[in-house]
């Protein structure tokens, strides 16, 4: 597990000490890809002890939706933010290749798991939750202080998509438009998310840049089709007054 760097308990796992078999091999901690139910509930709870809480899996919709969590759920709605303010929850976003992204405001003490693909991207899924987290501050309060981990994803050097593609997101994020390792058209997602994030006032940003594509200690949907999903959590330990950022926390 990866130590994502935040003030609150968050971390992104990786593929290691689960109970999964091949090609879910070890630690898969999503449903919905064909794996054991049991070795993903085993998996989970896996997690949930590295917390030290009852972690609530966020169900993808590759769109906008944020949810508010107040207690821990098997089944949240589907959603693309979970966002909570209850200390001692804990919240996951799931990916293989798709950013997860982490956000704790410790003004408020919000904190929020983030998944974000090139759809997600595109539709705003980075506003969106930066949106929600600055609904719980007082009214015209900017986003500075609000800090967030961008954990393992696709490289832009890795991430090959049809040019008619890289222009539709390049429209809106001209810093994803990239190229592969190879010369032909990609996407850079964590890039445009991190920048994104600074456009928005964020900060400090840190970005783990261990790409999925290459580093098999993660999942990578890209690499083995049939695979797994790794988790960025995060959990809520309430407000701890004023942040102040000192300029030597930020990273790029
Ligand atoms: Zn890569």
């Amino acid at each position: 597990m990866l130590d994502a760097g935040l003030p609150v308990r968050a971390f992104f796992t990786d593929r290691r000490g689960g109970h999964s078999a091949a090609p879910y091999d070890t630690l898969n901690v999503a449903l919905h890809v064909d794996d054991d139910p049991d070795a993903v509930a085993h998996n989970r709870v896996v997690v949930s002890e590295a917390a030290g809480a009852l972690v609530t899996f966020l169900e993808a919709d590759h769109g906008i939706t944020v949810a508010r969590i107040d207690e821990p759920t098997p089944r949240p709605p589907k959603a693309d933010v979970l966002l909570t303010t209850t200390p001692g929850i804990a919240l996951a976003a799931i990916a293989a290749d798709c950013v997860p992204l982490l956000l704790n405001d410790p003004q408020t003490g919000a904190v929020a798991a983030v998944h974000s693909g090139r759809e997600g991207l595109y539709r705003g899924v980075v506003d969106s939750a930066i949106a929600a987290m600055l609904d719980l501050r007082p009214s015209g309060a900017g986003a500075a202080g609000i800090r967030a981990a961008i954990g393992p994803a696709i490289c832009g050097a890795c991430y090959e998509v049809p040019e008619n593609l890289r222009a539709r997101v390049g429209r809106r994020h001209p810093v994803a438009v990239a190229s592969t390792s190879w010369g032909t058209p990609s996407l850079d997602i964590p890039r445009a998310i991190e920048t994104r994030l600074t456009e928005l006032g964020v900060g400090p940003v840190l970005r783990h840049r261990h790409c999925t594509f290459e580093d098999t200690r993660w999942f990578s949907h890209r690499r083995d089709a049939r695979t797994g999903r790794h988790a960025g959590v995060i959990v809520c330990e309430g407000p701890v007054g004023v942040s102040v950022p000192a300029p030597e926390d930020a990273a790029t």
